[in-house]
């Protein structure tokens, strides 16, 4: 992987914080290392964290995209036997130096916890790839000896609590990083360029590894031809209630997923990091045969079922596919808008590459049915629904 630290334009910066904002731009540059908002950074200055604010991306944040958070408060936070992700948003906001900032990254706890000045945090797709196939764990341990390795749990309070537990009196100069099993990792350093260039070195050793276990020959397997996209917008219109954009994907790789054996099963096998699963569910709907309303029903006749049997009061998602397979032909991605459309795309595009790899590693593997629900379902984005 490539380091894009620029001597010239590092020398621009004049602060800690530009540093920060400086690094997080070149780590956003990625789309190996994070997707649309994925991943968060924050660097400590005196007794304040500043953490990536929700709703901002790595790839274009300044210094107003992070948010000031008293780092003593959130500290007695994570010591908390139990707190919702509510409540802990609003414990945040109420720990923040400036209000008019926003909403600090639901993993403000875990950076405060780590005694470094800066902290980064990414989805780097080689490291979830090798985390998501059947061996994961042993390739992880032996790929990152000196990495704090945590097994998934929900990202948000349960994990920092976590972190904070497994890491009572650690000493942190003894370890290089942390690796979040099916998730992500993190680096960390008193030095920005420092604790970046980890973040790459890092993520290089398992680009290696794959490169070496795992290399992709990616052949078009059939003729380019077209799909009815005036009878896919009109009918998935009809099922999502609203006019939906598409991206049709008809990339070798696209097109090399599309024709894999059994595809139902093969592309229903979780997403390669949970926040992924807000864009695209947890499956998409394979479509094997011409019958297309027949296939969108029973689609969400599934949805209904994975819905109950995990809910617990929580309102029910839009139960129609957020993306399609068509066996032979396609891989195509719905949205409220083009843009829409577009980064479910970008998702699925680096998933799908992730699960051929990790299928030559033994298999791809990700989070559970009912850890995938957990999320696609977490209090933080149903009170978004019920605003
Ligand atoms: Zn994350």
């Amino acid at each position: 992987m490539k380091n894009l630290w620029d001597e010239k334009a590092a020398a621009k910066c004049v602060d800690q914080l530009d540093f920060r904002v400086y690094t997080s731009n070149l780590l956003g540059a990625n789309d190996e290392l994070v997707l649309h908002g994925g991943g968060n950074t924050s660097v400590k200055i005196e007794d304040i964290l500043y953490v990536k604010g929700s709703g901002w991306d790595l790839s274009n944040i300044q210094r107003e995209g992070f948010s000031p958070v008293k780092l003593d408060t959130l500290l007695e936070m994570a010591q908390l036997e139990k707190l919702s992700d509510s409540d802990m948003v609003n414990l945040q906001r109420a720990a923040m130096t400036d209000k008019e900032a926003p909403n600090p990254s639901v993993e403000a706890i875990l950076h405060a916890l780590i005694p470094c000045k800066f902290v980064d945090h990414t989805h780097a797709d080689a490291v979830v790839t090798i985390s998501n196939s059947k061996n994961g764990k042993e390739y992880i341990e032996k790929l990152y000896p000196n990495f704090l390795i945590v097994d998934y749990v929900m990202p948000g309070f349960v994990l920092a609590h976590k972190i904070y537990v497994m890491t009572k009196g650690l000493d942190w100069d003894s370890i290089e990083g942390i690796i979040l099993h099916n998730h992500g990792i993190i680096t960390f350093d008193d030095d920005a360029k420092k604790s970046y260039d980890k973040m790459i070195e890092a993520v290089t050793k398992a680009e290696e590894f794959l490169d070496e276990n795992a290399a992709l020959e990616i052949q078009r397997s059939y003729e380019h031809s077209g799909c009815d996209i005036a009878k896919i917008t009109k009918t998935f219109s009809k099922y999502k209630g609203y006019e939906v954009h598409i991206n049709i994907n008809q990339s070798p790789l696209a097109s090399y997923y599309a024709s894999q054996p059994n595809l139902k099963e093969f592309a229903s096998r979780g997403v390669l990091t949970p926040e992924h699963i807000i864009r695209t569910k947890r499956a998409p709907l394979v479509m094997e045969d011409t019958n297309l309303e027949a296939g969108i029903e029973n689609f969400i006749k599934e949805y209904e079922e994975y819905y109950m049997r995990y809910e617990n009061g929580e309102i029910m998602l839009n139960p129609a596919p957020n993306y399609m397979i068509i066996k032979n032909l396609a891989v195509i991605s719905f949205g409220a808008t083009k843009k829409e459309s577009d980064i479910v795309n970008d998702i699925v595009e680096h998933t799908m590459k992730a699960v051929l790899r990790a299928d030559k590693l033994g298999g791809y593997v990700s989070i559970s049915e009912k850890d995938s629900f957990a999320m696609e379902y977490w209090e933080l984005e149903q009170a978004k629904l019920k605003k």
